[in-house]
């Protein structure tokens, strides 16, 4: 798959975090977005569950149009690693997409050197990974810098064409999730994404093949501001998380993008 489809299409991706409590939720939540998902002309819906309901999500995915990822997978492929899940079970469980660097696995201990050595496995499928990337806070004004160096970690001894698969999601940590200080505005949104073009543009020495590269801004997404920020804001979808748990709310998020 070339980035340019995504480009056509905005890419909202669905982040359910350890939610529901039950396959049988699961498999009802995933029903009712599918169902208007799978119908959608300019939106491709990415839902990502946690991995014990992925497969049998995925005998339930009918259109290229709503597909699945996993919010994580390990940097090795088989081995002793209790707990750990790799790229090929994903891809196996019929999953597409992968979220890494996620700031509440970083906030467990992920460095930029692990979610780089999970890029690289995860390229070594038909898998494409969703890079989180975010600054803590916003008072310094080093934000910029962790960003870059965020970046340029994970696309370390990365090949252009694999550059070139990736997705970033901008996800300003102080703007998630239920401890949000504040929102982040669309303008504050769009400085960073151009910023982020522009470090992308250098690492590939290209700003054409930097423009084909995926940018979602995720933080405190709803059903009021979900077509704001991709109007105004520069990117190309979201990553969306608590409004991603009502289905209906999620409807009217992808519904709002389809007609942009
Ligand atoms: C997230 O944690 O990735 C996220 C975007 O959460 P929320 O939409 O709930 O802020």
């Amino acid at each position: 798959m070339e980035n340019k489809d995504y480009h056509a299409k905005k890419l909202i991706v669905a982040n359910w975090k350890m939610n529901p409590s039950s396959g049988s939720d699961a498999r009802s939540m995933f029903s009712a977005i599918n169902k208007i998902a799978s119908v959608l002309k300019n939106v491709e819906t990415v839902i990502c569950p946690p991995l014990i309901y992925l497969e049998s999500l995925g005998e339930m995915v009918t259109t290229r149009s709503c597909v699945l990822g996993a919010q994580d997978a390990f940097w090795e492929h088989v081995g002793a690693y209790t707990g750990q899940v790799s790229p090929d079970m994903i891809f196996n469980a019929k999953a597409r997409y992968v979220i890494v660097g996620h700031s509440e696995r970083r906030a467990m201990g992920e460095t930029d050197d692990i979610v780089n050595r999970k890029i690289k496995n995860i390229l070594q499928f038909p898998l494409i990974p969703i890079v989180c990337i975010g600054e803590l806070s916003r008072d310094h004004d080093d934000y910029a810098t962790t960003i870059k160096q965020q970046i340029h970690h994970a696309c370390h001894e990365l090949s252009v064409d694999q550059i070139n698969r990736m997705v970033i999601a901008y996800e300003p940590v102080w703007a998630i999730g239920s401890g949000a200080v504040r929102p982040c505005t669309e303008q504050e949104c769009f400085d960073v994404v151009l910023m982020i073009r522009q470090v992308l543009a250098d690492l590939l020495s290209s700003s054409d093949l930097a423009k084909n590269i995926p940018i979602l801004y995720g933080g405190s997404i709803s059903t009021d501001n979900a077509q704001l920020f991709l109007v105004h804001a520069g990117i190309d979808g979201l990553l969306v998380g608590r409004a991603s748990l009502d289905p209906e709310q999620f409807i009217t998020i992808i519904r709002s993008a389809e007609k942009i």
